[in-house]
């Protein structure tokens, strides 16, 4: 049985006075539940520090948006793996299709950050997803098989123990169109397929599968009731406590 793993991204949203609100506001809610779902935020780089000390008496866990693939060195701008675990990071995001298309990150480089991630015992949220010109032009599997053959090239079952992959249809971040529960459903049931072939039946039956695309309070328990829905990566409806929390509890 694998549990349910919420993570919400934050993207480029909430200064510093805003995220101690809202994670204040996120640990209050939990406290009081019992959630059988694992809570993740994902802050901006400046609010991490912050955010960690104040998970610190709580179940939630921290995550990071982006990572550079190098140790150190001259890269003006580009945090590393081992910034990231120094303020407490367990998580971080690679491949959102964000940085796929407004910053020009091809599967290479994808797969170049997973591997020094997991090399820092970061465990990946690795995101893949297809454009509406790809679904419309019928070939969501075979973008989706590439992304996945090419983002995890060189990784064993043991470098990718703690992974986790993000299914975020481009056409759904953000527009307020998620994918049906059946396409949804659909398309993870194929990358678990995949992974099987690639890494083996046993990691894929244990890896979890999130969805990602305008998730919300209203249509998350049908997405997250499919049989290989295992979490939800969420982006607008992770900036309110409330509308965070009821997905959790969906889950
Ligand atoms: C995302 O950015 O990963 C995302 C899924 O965004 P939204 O929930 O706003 O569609």
């Amino acid at each position: 049985m694998r549990k349910k793993v919420i993570a919400g991204n934050w993207k480029m949203n909430m200064d510093m006075n805003d995220t101690v609100a809202l994670i204040s506001e996120l640990k209050n809610e939990i406290r009081n539940k019992n959630l059988n779902a694992s809570v993740i935020v994902c802050p901006p780089f400046t609010n991490l520090d912050t955010a960690s000390a104040l998970i610190k008496d709580s179940s939630i866990k921290l995550g990071a948006q982006n990572m550079y693939f190098e140790e150190n060195g001259a890269f003006t701008g580009e945090i590393s793996p081992s910034m990231l675990k120094s303020v407490g990071c367990e998580f971080v995001i690679l491949g959102h299709s964000e940085r796929r298309t407004i910053f020009g990150e091809s599967d290479q480089v994808i797969n170049k950050k997973i591997k020094t991630a997991v090399k820092h015992g970061l465990k990946p949220i690795f995101c893949i997803g297809e454009t509406l010109e790809e679904r419309e032009g019928g070939i969501t599997f075979k973008v989706i098989e590439k992304q996945i053959s090419n983002g995890l090239e060189g990784l064993s079952g043991t470098d990718l123990a703690e992974l986790i992959v993000a299914y975020e249809p481009v056409w759904a971040i953000g527009t307020g169109r998620n994918a049906t529960p059946r396409q949804a459903q659909e398309v993870h049931q194929f990358i678990r397929g995949l992974i099987a072939g690639q890494l083996s039946q046993s990691f894929a039956d244990q890896l979890v599968i999130q969805y990602g695309g305008s998730v919300k309070a209203d249509n998350a328990s049908d997405l997250l009731s499919q049989s290989d829905i295992d979490g939800a990566l969420v982006g607008g409806a992770c900036l309110k406590a409330d509308s965070f929390i009821k997905i959790v509890e969906a889950a």
